[in-house]
């Protein structure tokens, strides 16, 4: 039911994390991934683990003045973009009233201003095609608050707004945009801090009704399924990908 071949997808942050899962599903269902970061080594070996169907491009999402350039390489010298996965993402992580404007700006600048300036291009593209998918990564903040992440919990929270402003706005071209919100997933910095604070992990885990953190490839999985023809009804959404953590007690 759920088949890629014939996609290009562009995943942003795609060289590790959730991005990398989302890349790893999207190739298996037989999508070309061009995936993005400022770390080039990191890039070149998720596209050395991915295979011939993985290219990349050293980018850095809030270089906005260089998005133009980027996908028209893509475009060029890859294919037609057919999918575009806002995944790259930073969060500060400090009590609200210790945050600067400074720090302040530079998450929303990350989470959301280079989002949407991506998403523009992209559209440009997508648009006289009338074909496409856009996921918007979001988070749990956006459901609940959490401590001490302002302006992450902020930026995550807006990306609802852009997934409905844009659906109403080119829902009629057959373009699609939905947003997933990830639950807690696996990776090497929250094991660590996991387990450096057992209290957290058991709340955590105790609203989690699955009873486990999730992994990449749940993520992977649920992208590969939005922005596939599976999903061709299925637009301005944001699906908790969380194990039921949004509505566990
Ligand atoms: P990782 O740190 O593992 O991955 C983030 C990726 O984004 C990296 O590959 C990083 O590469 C890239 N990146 C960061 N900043 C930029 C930038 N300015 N330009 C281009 N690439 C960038 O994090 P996760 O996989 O955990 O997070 C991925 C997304 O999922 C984020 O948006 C995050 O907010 C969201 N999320 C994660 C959750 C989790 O539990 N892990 C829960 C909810 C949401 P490089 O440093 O080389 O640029």
């Amino acid at each position: 039911m759920v088949d890629l071949k014939g996609d290009i997808a562009l995943i942003t942050g795609g060289g590790s994390g959730i991005g990398l899962g989302i890349a790893q599903e999207m190739i298996q269902l037989g999508a070309r991934v061009v995936i993005t970061g400022r770390s080039a080594d990191k890039l070149e070996k998720a596209q050395k683990a991915l295979g011939k169907n993985c290219f990349f491009y050293v980018h850095d999402v809030t270089d906005k003045a260089h998005h133009h350039e980027l996908v028209e390489d893509i475009e060029n010298h890859i294919g037609p973009v057919s999918i575009l996965v806002n995944n790259a993402g930073r969060q500060i992580k400090k009590p609200s009233v210790d945050i600067s404007d400074a720090e302040f700006d530079e998450v929303i600048d990350t989470n959301l201003s280079a989002v949407f300036a991506l998403t523009r291009e992209v559209l440009k593209y997508m648009l006289p095609r009338r074909k496409g998918a856009v996921i918007f990564i979001s988070s749990m903040t956006a459901f609940y608050g959490l401590p001490q992440v302002a302006a992450y919990s902020a930026s995550k929270s807006a990306l609802f707004g852009l997934v409905r402003t844009l659906t109403v706005e080119y829902a009629h071209t057959g373009i699609r945009f939905n947003a997933i919100a990830p639950g807690f997933i696996e990776s090497k910095m929250m094991l660590a801090a996991m387990e450096k604070d057992p209290l957290r992990k058991e709340k955590v885990l105790s609203r989690t009704p699955v009873g486990r953190f999730g992994i990449p490839s749940d993520i992977g999985k649920a992208a590969a399924f939005l922005a596939s023809d599976a999903a061709a009804f299925i637009t301005g959404i944001c699906l908790p990908v969380d194990g039921g953590n949004a509505i566990g007690f």
